[in-house]
């Protein structure tokens, strides 16, 4: 587990990825979450935190905005870096859903229609295969 990141953690170690003032509770919130699920506390893991935490306020799906080739390398890269956030996305939901949908359970805050994915006529949009 790495220390959590505050923004002004996040804004230095990720200075390359712009983030809308509205949206900064949300990046802390993602990347105490992300550092909760760390491996380890070292320079690049804390600065993947920072870049998953602020990419993920972006338009694209995760892995096109952190600039990763494909899906199943932004996988690869959650295995090394966050084996038990991965471990809990068993169904190969899509991150940035998964990464919210985390963060609204734990505040008891439903974001699906549905409360059980297996009921949820969305899964098309929700899950993907990762190879
Ligand atoms: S499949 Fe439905 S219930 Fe599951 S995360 Fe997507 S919208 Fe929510």
């Amino acid at each position: 587990m790495a220390a959590s990141l505050s923004l002004s953690d996040v804004k230095a170690l990720a200075p390359e990825v712009p983030i809308h003032p509205m949206l900064h509770d949300e990046v802390e919130d993602v990347a105490s979450l992300l550092a909760e699920y760390a491996a380890d506390d070292s320079d690049e893991t804390r600065q993947l935190v920072a870049r998953i935490a602020a990419s993920s306020m972006g338009p694209n799906h995760l892995w096109e905005d952190l600039g990763l080739p494909s899906r199943a390398a932004l996988g690869d890269l959650m295995q090394r870096h966050f084996p038990a956030l991965k471990a809990r996305n068993h169904r190969q939901m899509r991150w940035k859903k998964f990464i919210y949908r985390e963060l609204c359970e734990r505040a008891s805050v439903p974001v699906c229609r549905s409360p059980h994915c297996d009921a949820c006529d969305e899964q098309h949009i929700c899950f993907a295969p990762e190879d």
